[in-house]
């Protein structure tokens, strides 16, 4: 029996699994056009084989890789196909996915400068290269995170710090008690994982401060309450059901005069800014103080891709110190003062990657894109006698039904089972209503088609 390092040694030397696993992965590429959007129940109940105890000695890994290839790609669903419109989801960009590959091998940190040169160059040029593309000011800095849901938590805590260091508090040492109260502005249509980082963070979902909204979902004006400089206001560009934006101009309008900190959440919808038709919908969003974006929604980047944007440097750097005595900080970018975490991987390479690839155009091309196959979806559904709930101002769709909700349900469950495409469901105005999600770049207007022709099989097949 070989060591576990001449075994690690030769599978290097050999690179048979690395080889195996590119012809898994180009297998994969190849069949999913035409791969079931959801697996099939059989694909699930073999899933099976992944259910057992740890085992006391490993196998031989080509048979590891082919049981990942075996039983767990035909489980996959299909986000990189263009039938799969279920959650705001996004596909893959070819070269980000490439870019992966490759600096996977490198297995960088990109926490300190000292552990990656590389990853902390690249950070710090993909942060100018975002500032240009949202059209923000020069002081605004980018932290490279998991995710949304973090870059909401880390725009929080610099909102937190700044405004506690007004009032002469140092929250790092003192935390909230006997601090000043902070308030939280937001609308009743907040995303989850705003609520998930107010809560997160201590300050308590009960003191949200919720403001009325629209038929689409916007925070409506003349509910606003009046602002001041403890205030938090967090606003949406891009509601996740039927992807409206606040009115971000008059907000921040209203938030700068009294010193009042706005976040935006814009997961999916911020990239909105990065097109030539659909910009007006983030007017004004340069006057807030941090904003989040996800690389991996719209953008299409692979997973693990989030983006906060932080006008207050020192509030971001303030909120996230840590210290120790082996860390090294240098004079050029540390990304481990930008986020939570330590060690992390250089996931900002795939999105240099991708914007690199596209450039400025082709991310307008992208978004837009998304935009038009979602207008298209709209209009032939409603040239179907379908009733579209919300105006398609960007890439999200509800589909409502006059019948109760039972009958959504069914119809969802059919166009399921089609394998044509697969959309997901959502409640909406206290009902159950359909909801699709035009998020990857792999989605054409024959894709549309075949789907609308879905809807319009799982409503006949119900009446029949
Ligand atoms: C997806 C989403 C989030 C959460 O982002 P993650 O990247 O999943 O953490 C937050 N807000 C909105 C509007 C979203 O669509």
């Amino acid at each position: 029996m070989p060591s576990i390092i001449e075994k690690m040694q030769s599978e290097l030397a050999l690179k048979e699994i690395f080889e195996q696993a590119t012809e898994y992965a180009f297998k994969y590429i190849n069949n999913i056009g035409d791969q079931d959007p959801f697996p099939s129940p059989k694909a699930i109940a073999q899933l099976s084989h992944f259910k057992e105890s740890l085992p006391t000695e490993g196998i031989e890994s080509t048979e590891i890789l082919e049981l990942l290839h075996t039983y767990g790609s035909p489980a996959t669903t299909a986000q990189t196909g263009g039938r799969y419109f279920g959650f705001v989801t996004g596909g893959a960009i070819p070269v980000a996915l490439a870019s992966k590959w490759l600096t996977d091998v490198w297995d960088q940190n990109s926490g300190l400068y000292l552990m990656s040169p590389v990853a902390s160059t690249i950070e710090a040029v993909t942060e100018t290269w975002l500032r240009e593309i949202f059209d923000l000011n020069q002081s605004v800095v980018a932290s490279f995170l998991s995710g949304t849901s973090m870059a909401i938590v880390c725009g929080l805590a610099a909102a937190r710090y700044r405004i506690f260091k007004r009032a002469n508090w140092n929250f790092n040492r003192k935390g909230h008690i006997g601090g000043p109260a902070i308030r939280i502005v937001a609308g009743d249509t907040a995303h989850g994982a705003v609520i998930k980082a107010v809560s997160l963070l201590g300050f308590g979902i009960d003191n949200i401060e919720w403001v009325d909204t629209d038929d689409q979902g916007r925070l409506m004006l003349d509910q606003f309450p009046k602002l001041d400089d403890t205030t938090i206001v967090l606003l949406q560009a891009g509601n996740v059901n039927t992807g409206s934006f606040d009115p971000i101009q008059e907000v921040c309008k209203r938030a700068n005069e009294v010193g009042a900190w706005v976040h935006i959440d814009g997961a999916f919808g911020l990239w909105a800014a990065a097109s030539s038709n659909l910009k007006h919908l983030t007017r004004g969003m340069e006057k807030a103080q941090s904003w989040s974006v996800d690389g991996h929604k719209t953008l299409n980047t692979p997973y693990d891709n989030g983006i906060l944007l932080c006008a207050d440097k020192e509030a971001l750097h303030g909120a996230l110190q840590s210290s120790g005595s082996y860390l090294a900080y240098s004079n050029q970018r540390d990304g481990m003062l930008y986020t939570p975490e330590m060690s992390k991987r250089a996931r900002a390479i795939e999105l240099w990657a991708t914007l690199k690839s596209l450039g400025k155009q082709g991310v307008d091309e992208l978004v837009t894109g998304l935009h038009m196959r979602a207008m298209q979806f709209a209009e032939q559904l409603r040239a179907s006698n379908f009733q579209i709930l919300n105006e398609v101002v960007f890439n999200q769709i509800l589909v409502g039904f006059e019948h109760n909700d039972n009958y959504t349900q069914k119809i969802v469950e059919h166009i399921q089972l089609s394998g044509d495409c697969w959309v997901g469901t959502s409640t909406w105005q206290g009902k159950l209503v359909i909801r699709i999600s035009i998020c990857s770049w792999a989605t054409t207007s024959d894709d549309v088609n075949r789907s609308v022709a879905a809807f319009v099989n799982a409503r006949d097949s119900l009446t029949a």
